[in-house]
């Protein structure tokens, strides 16, 4: 009996029986029948790319976030450089961003030659502080970034006031929230601009795959323009006018979505709600499960946003514990859940420290909350069995670091 005892309590990392023996990811996509038959559709007919999947799409989702336009692009940094380049970013510009972010979020504003300047997070939500924002705002800032850590929207009332006072556009890299809503107002509407991305780990997906929402009818054409290497007509277009004539006013990538991936997209557009459902039960599960683990604090979330639940992050109290987050990261994964950090703070990174000076004490909030923030596994394909082996292996390591 006692053995019994001690070998569920030794921590897999210490040679004891791990919580599960398959390894359990922090994220993952879901594809069902009908998202094959989807894509498969498009495979038999006549445009894969640049077809009528694309408008679909594009019409779907704006009507989605309640936008009046919708551009689909290759990917979430597409989506994030189209917008860079349409809003006229360049050499001397600044673009604010917070740090706790992937870091495409800052390279984007690289690729256009700008300068990305970090702000900090808020503690208790790691979401843009606006009041960090209003510190980094110069006479050379162009652009707010709010970026909707976790799946939870910015403050958007704050940051709007800031974006209307000194003339700014506000852009929200919403590829956590895809799904989420803010005040009642649909995730996707709430900035100038707002960027998704739809890799498998995101919230729907079309394997690779972005979108840009907008009102802004004449920004959407030009990036519609830029993403198709900066041609005014596409080819269909011509085919029908029955003329071979295009022009190139500026340069542009190719950052086209297929019809493929637009088909796929529909088809999960339809599922996302639940989904988000599904993502909002499971976190539901772990607030009240670690509601009484002290070293334990999910993230704050506001009564008034709608968490779209992208992930599910925690912070370590380091001081009820007698080892660092690295030392629970090692445990959890030993006991089979795929736990994640993130993210590094982007000013970390050597690139930003070498070419913009950033350094350590920048974003000091941010920085304390990398030390000890973990994220948990949560998407809708999770069973009730893998949330609670996820609960166990959390209590279980804890408790056995607790101080
Ligand atoms: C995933 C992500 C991106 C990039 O999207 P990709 O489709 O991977 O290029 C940008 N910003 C944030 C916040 C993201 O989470």
């Amino acid at each position: 009996m006692e053995t019994t005892v001690q070998d569920t309590t030794t921590l897999a990392i210490d040679g004891g029986a791990p919580v599960r023996e398959d390894t359990l990811a922090y994220g993952g996509q879901t594809i069902e029948e009908d998202d094959i038959e989807a894509v498969a559709d498009v495979l038999r007919s006549d445009y894969l790319t640049t077809g009528p999947a694309v408008d679909a799409f594009e019409k779907a989702f704006a009507d989605f976030v309640g936008t009046d336009e919708a551009v689909a692009v290759a990917n979430g940094t597409a989506a994030l450089h189209t917008a860079m380049r349409t809003l006229g970013i360049g050499p001397g510009d600044e673009v604010i961003v917070p740090t706790l972010t992937f870091a495409a979020t800052a390279n984007s504003v690289v690729f256009e030659d700008g300068t990305p300047v970090f702000a900090d997070v808020e503690p208790d939500t790691l979401l843009l502080d606006p009041e960090s924002v209003a510190e980094r705002i110069t006479e050379n800032t162009q652009v707010i970034v709010g970026v909707d850590y976790a799946g939870q929207p910015c403050r958007y009332d704050a940051l709007r006031e800031l974006a209307d006072a000194h003339d700014l556009t506000l852009l929200d890299d919403a590829c956590h929230a895809t799904g989420g809503s803010y005040k009642g107002e649909p995730v996707g509407s709430l900035g100038d601009l707002n960027t998704f991305s739809f890799h498998p780990v995101k919230n729907m997906t079309t394997g690779e795959g972005g979108m840009i929402t907008t009102d802004d009818s004449e920004l959407a054409r030009e990036m519609r323009e830029f993403r198709n290497h900066g041609i005014t007509s596409t080819h269909h277009e011509r085919a029908e006018q029955g003329s071979w004539v295009y022009e190139i006013p500026d340069v542009g990538y190719n950052y086209r979505l297929t019809d493929m991936q637009c088909a796929l997209g529909m088809s999960q557009l339809e599922k996302l709600p639940n989904w988000v459902e599904r993502r909002r039960e499971i976190a539901a599960r772990y607030d009240t499960a670690f509601a009484d683990v002290d070293a334990v604090e999910p993230i704050l979330m506001r009564e008034d946003s709608t968490c779209a639940y992208h992930l599910y992050v925690i912070q370590l109290d380091l001081n009820m514990l007698s080892v660092g987050r690295e030392k629970v990261f090692d445990a959890l994964q030993a006991e089979g859940i795929g736990v994640n950090v993130h993210y590094i703070p982007v000013h970390y990174h050597p690139f930003y420290r070498e070419n913009f000076d950033t350094e350590e004490g920048l974003c000091p909030v941010a920085e304390a909350a990398y030390e000890r923030i973990l994220t948990l596994p949560v998407f809708p394909r999770m069973t009730e069995a893998d949330v609670e082996d996820v609960v166990r292996a959390v209590r279980k390591v804890v408790s056995t670091y607790r101080r």
